[in-house]
């Protein structure tokens, strides 16, 4: 497939389990966004929190994307191995007087109404135990997503001067997903509703880097019918890796697109195909859940 290199996709999955119905969904979203734009797509394993991570999840994700014919481009990026970036980031920051180390614990910000008030601002603390946060001088209060429009972010939230570093030294997924997106050349970012909340934080981090913003299309989220977020950590079931072709026509329907009843009949690749000449964003249901009434 000829590649135009202005559009550039991915998908980012964190290794805390097998590849679901739900991060089928992200996976399918992004892939068929990238590609019916004849544009690149991506594949970044967030390896960055290894207490949640289940040995051997990475590959067994790799396995089911290709499994699916969900094929990337170049090598996928880990980010186990950017620690130096994210590092170095920091270190300039703190330099410049952009980010400062933090002692509060999560009691003391509970006492304090829930959200982070700037108490270590200007107290200097060291390096020591600490977690570091960003200055948060020109708050994001909207933006504008592709799918639902504009997007208000709470000011509580807004202002919240963030952590990037966290006390415990795990870095913190809104520093190291922009900085990746930056660093792998991402133009839309096509990912679960779950994302929205942090998105002004991640456009926020653009903006502190001058670096020019992405665009953001967040896809509606599968949920149970009791509210909860088909997830890894609530044991949402594997999808199938030796029969992708039912998984993916439930997954296209999800997405709005009508699959003919015959596509079930054909080969994955030309399962795919129709899905590429299909997809278009504006059959997406307009909402940021979608209770799944059958299991997947
Ligand atoms: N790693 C995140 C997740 O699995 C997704 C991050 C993103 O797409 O920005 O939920």
């Amino acid at each position: 497939m000829t590649t135009d290199t202005h559009y550039v996709g991915r998908f980012a999955p964190s290794p805390s389990g097998p590849l679901h119905f739900g991060s089928l969904i992200a996976a399918l979203g992004s892939y068929l966004q990238a590609r019916s734009q004849h544009g690149k797509w991506l594949v970044r394993i967030e390896d960055l929190d290894p207490p949640r991570e289940i040995a051997g999840a990475a590959d067994n994700i790799l396995r089911t994307l290709e499994a699916y014919g969900l094929t990337w481009d170049g090598s996928v990026m880990y980010q186990s191995q950017r620690h130096g970036a994210y590092q170095a980031q920091i270190d300039q920051w703190l330099h410049d007087g952009d980010a400062y180390y933090c002692q509060c614990t999560r009691k003391q910000i509970k006492t304090a109404g829930g959200f982070y008030p700037g108490t270590c601002r200007h107290l200097h603390r060291s390096a020591e135990n600490s977690a570091v946060r960003l200055n948060v001088d020109t708050p994001i209060t909207y933006f504008v997503d592709r799918l639902h429009g504009r997007i208000d972010i709470p000011a509580t939230l807004a202002q919240e001067d963030f952590i990037i570093r966290r006390r415990d030294g795990l870095y913190a997924y809104n520093l190291a997903v922009v900085l990746d997106d930056i660093e792998q050349n991402i133009t839309e970012i096509v990912r679960g509703a779950d994302l929205i909340e942090p998105t002004g934080r991640q456009i926020g981090l653009y903006r502190q880097l001058q670096h020019p913003e992405v665009s953001y299309l967040h896809l509606p989220l599968a949920v149970t019918d009791n509210g909860n977020k088909l997830s890894k950590q609530n044991h949402a079931p594997a999808i199938d890796k030796s029969n992708p072709v039912p998984a993916l026509i439930a997954a296209m329907s999800f997405l709005g697109m009508a699959p003919p009843a015959a596509l079930i009949k054909e080969e994955l690749k030309d399962v795919l195909q129709w899905g590429i000449h299909a997809w278009c964003i504006d059959n997406l249901p307009k909402t940021t859940e979608i209770i799944l009434t059958k299991t997947h």
